[in-house]
């Protein structure tokens, strides 16, 4: 079936310097050493250490656990012994340090295989699916890390389409062709996985019109397969098609919203290496500890490798015959949408998907240019470029300006920071430099504005809680003293009246009592005391008188 593709706004083309990376197989890096894992390798809250210092660990067993849904779990990606839990340079454009553990490994890549345990998937629902992914550490491997499961987990939206993305449009980068060509099986059983776990209607794999082999391997594969609602689709090899918005609008003809996200019109999109992984731990019952990364530029073998999580950047420079002493700028990423390192003791993270080398001696050609910045002319050809129908210039009056408020009518947090208005400027103006400034700083005052709530409402809280305590000490003193002077209020008052009272009465009445024998007296006796009545009578008489 030939699919009708659409267009989007912009993009542009560049030289894909793919070639000398796709010349070789791709082979396992060396064991290193050391790894250095860090525990926050995705978008979310960071992993927790669940092993100390001085354990022996195993290869795959689980040393951070994930902490909560938007986490994922860090698996050793080799035996040996945790020899620290510490602060670490980690591939982060900020440059920062990072809590890392440390296993220096024992040689023997030894795994405890009684703890694997492999699934059958027609016995799995969806969120067992999930669940298995989540403990796996699958975060997304296209680039954001956004941890897989979440995508995975369509809520009650009904998923249309799901598209794998095997489109690298980025030059130099090309480990996810690499894998297609050589995984291609196992890819397919991870979308039929993932295609569960969303209950897809349909799936489609899409990858670049220019990669003729890898589109032939797929083809194939697809077509051996049987499942008809799996389709390959070549898409146009303009940068960046491998965005996950424009790949959609090529594929299906809608834009998914502003600020929204690709479910919202019922399409949901993984990366193609986080399929093969997916298949990894469903079927496999492994984690995510290894990746395959292409080292490029001026390294005497460029190539793709399989590497451990964890291993050092230096190692593999060294593996591809990389000189560390003439390097004179290392990017993670491609030219285009990577960052610059400080420097190579950082390891291979989940989202490393390409290393790119430059050194003093041969020069990496990169489109990105270090020519100085001129006045903008108002040519109006970044917003040619621009494959998010944005206004890069007025974003870039505005950044520079420092008007966060207006930067953001402008839709400043739609740009994905491609790079196409700043490849296209003829003023050579960093513009993506001005962008990310004012996100950072939006983010910034954002911060600090919640921090002065969080501070206020303690403050708040605190005077609540003073004058709280102040009025129970009040009342503990109030009951003291009325127990100390006997004094009681309501009902312990009355009750107090009401047992005086009866004590009065009941004195009352002894008072009345009758003297004792004074029954059935004979009529003598009876006279005899009326006389004697008589005369106590007369004799109190008198003494009133007196
Ligand atoms: S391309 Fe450069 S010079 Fe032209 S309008 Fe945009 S910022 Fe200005
Ligand atoms: S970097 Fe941002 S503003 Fe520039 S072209 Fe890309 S999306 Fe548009």
């Amino acid at each position: 079936m030939i699919r009708k593709l659409f267009d989007f706004h912009g993009g542009v083309n560049l030289r894909q310097h793919k070639k000398e990376t796709t010349q070789h197989p791709v082979q396992t890096a060396a064991l290193p050493k050391r790894l250095i894992l860090p525990l926050h390798q995705h978008i979310g809250h960071p992993a927790e250490p669940v092993v100390a210092v001085g354990d022996k660990v195993f290869k795959s067993q689980l040393i951070a656990r994930p902490v909560s849904d938007i986490s994922a779990a860090v698996h050793a990606s080799s035996s040996g012994k945790v020899v620290d839990i510490c602060e670490h340079d980690i591939p982060h454009p900020s440059g920062l340090k990072a809590p890392c553990i440390i296993i220096e490994t024992d040689g023997f890549d030894r795994s405890r295989r009684e703890s694997v345990r492999t699934h059958n998937l027609n016995d799995l629902s969806p969120a067992q699916i999930r669940n298995i992914i989540h403990q796996a550490g699958i975060v997304g491997l296209g680039g954001a890390g956004f941890p897989a499961t979440i995508k995975l987990n369509p809520g009650d939206k009904k998923v249309e389409t799901l598209i794998i993305n095997g489109a690298e449009c980025e030059p130099y980068i090309t480990c996810d062709e690499m894998l297609i060509r050589e995984q291609a099986v196992e890819i397919i059983e991870g979308v039929l996985i993932m295609r569960q776990a969303l209950q897809a209607s349909r799936c489609v794999i899409a990858i670049e019109n220019r990669k003729f082999k890898t589109l032939d391997i797929m083809n194939k594969m697809v077509a051996r397969s049987g499942y008809d609602f799996i389709e390959v689709v070549a898409v146009p090899t303009v940068y960046p098609a491998g965005g996950e918005k424009q790949l959609i609008q090529v594929i299906t003809g809608q834009e998914v919203p502003s600020q929204g996200l690709p479910i919202d019109i019922g399409v949901v999109c993984q990366n193609i290496a986080t399929a093969y992984a997916a298949c990894r731990a469903v079927e496999h019952g492994e984690p995510l500890i290894s990746r395959y990364v292409t080292i490029a530029g001026s390294v005497v073998k460029p190539r793709n490798l399989e590497v451990r999580i964890g291993t050092p950047i230096s190692d593999l420079i060294e593996q591809c015959g990389g000189n560390r002493q003439t390097l004179s700028k290392l990017i993670i990423g491609g030219p285009m949408m990577g960052f610059a390192l400080h420097n190579d003791d950082v390891p291979v993270v989940k989202t490393t998907n390409c290393i790119l080398v430059n050194s003093v001696i041969a020069d990496v050609p990169l489109p990105s240019r270090s020519v100085s910045a001129m006045p903008c002319i108002r040519c109006g050809a970044c917003a040619d470029a621009c494959p998010m129908n944005l206004l890069p210039q007025q974003l870039y009056w505005y950044a520079k300006a420092k008007d966060f408020d207006k930067v953001q009518e402008y839709d400043l947090f739609d740009c994905i920071e491609c790079g196409c208005c700043d490849y296209v400027c003829p003023s050579h103006i960093p513009l993506v430099q001005y962008y990310r400034f004012a996100k950072t700083e939006i983010w910034n005052q954002e911060r600090e504005k919640q921090f002065a709530d969080y501070s206020r409402q303690r403050h708040e809280f605190h005077n609540y809680r003073l004058e709280r305590e102040k009025q129970e000490r009040e009342a503990r003193h109030k009951q003291k003293r009325a127990e100390v002077t006997g004094q009681k209020d309501g009902d312990s008052k009355q009750a107090a009246i009401q047992a005086a009272l009866e004590r009065v009465r009941q004195k009352r009445e002894q008072s009345a009592v009758k003297p004792k024998n004074t029954d059935n007296l004979t009529t003598e006796q009876q006279q005899l005391i009326a006389e004697v009545e008589a005369r106590r009578a007369k004799k109190t008489t008198i003494k009133n008188k007196h």
